[in-house]
């Protein structure tokens, strides 16, 4: 088949290249010449674990293609997704889709024959309604079907996420766009993945709905490590006591410093909103928001108490800039509101990612990057483990300990049992569980 995919970021360039692997002829279009430069030399513009390989045998087999000319991509084409940005618009919360609406005119222009338009974007309910009015407005003669298809996979495990989904969400009841979309994902069902079809403002909601029960399950779990310390309970056990019941499930059960990235913070506010405009309040959507913004500064205020309750002058060290591990994706990570609090109160920040410092520098300005989590912590008084790469996993404590001027670590990832950082001689504080020295 040939696809078109509109926008080539983290969605549209894995879902294109997973699709190219599938056996389609895939086009990955997008605006940013630059982007589009980089990958026809096969540079790829993110880190995501196997995307080089990817990229670079299905473009060298011809079923990959770049391309910033939408109009010429998409006159052929059986399918086209768009995959671009759905951001938070500034001021109100509410997803910004004039990219979306942007794309479907363009391609509303350029179609010939009958084309099945798949929103893979994040959109609000509704949204598809008013893309296929856009482009009906834009070419009254075009045969098209408008789709929602959500994306499901998580940075960092993109490709398998996308070759082995848990469920693929088809939101469609016409026959003729059911035939396409079940011949796009055929290749899935080898794996035997469940597609599963659904009026097309169904679809759309389940994406909200799945992002904001998941980062409830996360918040929920952060409010009980919170209590854990209060009550000295350990949230690591009541995490695994709760999980191993099935009705709950083990997974999203990680207390932590709060969720980031792009796609929870941005979708829990735009259902929240979505739902307030339908006079349908979301409250506890509503509530997992305001707590989980809370709770990025608190985390700052747990590494000042930890460092004796003033961070002025001193040396703060920060290992893991991204919002999770395996991206280079710094969009709302909470390191960047712990370490600007930390800096509000005076901290010195010293930092280091394996993959994120590139982005982490045109969003966290006054920091000192690192070489590498020694050469970040040399001085320091205290070691803030904020991101859970696996290269923070294993630290050479004896070597930290002479290098720094203190012997702390914060480990807000709860990577470390306490007995073994402290026999170190480090003073340990984590999250939900007791700390010590
Ligand atoms: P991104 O910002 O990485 O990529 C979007 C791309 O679209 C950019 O490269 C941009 O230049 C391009 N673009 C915008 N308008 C265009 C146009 N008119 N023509 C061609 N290209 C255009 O975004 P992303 O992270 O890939 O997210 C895309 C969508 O998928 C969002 O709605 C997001 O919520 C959703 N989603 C993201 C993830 C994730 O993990 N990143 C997972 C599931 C769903």
């Amino acid at each position: 088949m040939r696809l078109v995919m509109i926008g080539s970021g983290y969605v549209g360039l894995v879902s294109g290249a997973c699709f190219a692997d599938f056996g389609h002829s895939v086009v990955c279009v997008d605006k940013v010449e630059d982007k589009v430069e980089s990958l026809r030399k096969g540079l790829i513009p993110i880190f995501e674990p196997g995307l080089d390989a990817l990229v670079a045998s299905n473009a060298k087999a011809g079923r990959l293609s770049f391309s910033t000319d939408l109009a010429a991509a998409v006159r052929d084409a059986d399918a086209v997704f768009i995959a671009v940005g759905t951001p938070s618009r500034r001021g109100d919360g509410h997803a910004d889709l004039s990219y979306v609406y942007a794309a479907a005119r363009e391609i509303a222009r350029a179609v010939t024959g009958f084309t099945v338009i798949v929103t893979k974007s994040t959109v609000p309910v509704g949204t598809g309604d008013e893309v296929e009015r856009i482009m009906r407005e834009e070419n009254p003669q075009a045969d098209i079907e408008v789709v929602s298809n959500p994306e499901f996979l998580r940075e960092g495990a993109a490709i398998s996420d996308f070759k082995r989904p848990d469920r693929v969400v088809i939101g469609t009841v016409e026959p003729r766009a059911i035939e396409v979309m079940k011949d796009v994902y055929r290749p899935l069902s080898l794996n035997e993945a469940p597609l599963m079809f659904c009026e097309r403002r169904t679809s759309e909601l389940i994406k909200y709905a799945g992002n904001a029960f998941l980062a409830m399950k996360i918040t929920f779990i952060n409010e009980i490590a919170d209590l854990c310390e209060r009550v000295g309970a350990d949230v690591q056990k009541v995490a695994k006591g709760i999980g191993l019941d099935k009705r709950i499930g083990d997974k999203f059960l990680h207390a932590g410093p709060g969720y980031g990235g792009s796609c929870f913070p941005k979708d829990t506010l735009a259902l929240a909103k979505t739902a307030q405009d339908h006079d349908s309040p979301m409250r506890l959507v509503e509530a997992t928001v305001a707590i989980n913004d809370n709770r990025k500064r608190a985390m700052a205020r747990k590494v000042i108490a930890a460092g004796g309750g003033d961070v002025r002058g001193k040396k703060v060290a920060v290992l893991g800039l991204t919002f999770k591990p395996n991206t280079d994706d710094m969009r709302e990570s909470p390191s960047i509101a712990i370490i600007q609090a930390l800096q509000d109160n005076g901290a010195v920040i010293s930092a280091y990612d394996p993959e994120g410092m590139e982005a982490a520098k045109s969003v966290i300005d006054g920091v000192v990057y690192a070489t590498s989590p020694y050469d970040a912590a040399d001085g320091a008084d205290v070691l803030v483990l904020v991101t859970e790469w696996d290269a923070f996993r294993a630290l050479d404590f004896a070597r930290l300990k002479t290098l720094m001027n203190a012997p702390l670590l914060v480990d807000l990832r709860n990577v470390y049992p306490p007995q073994e950082v402290m026999r170190h001689g480090f003073e340990y504080h984590s999250v939900g569980r007791k700390s010590g020295g």
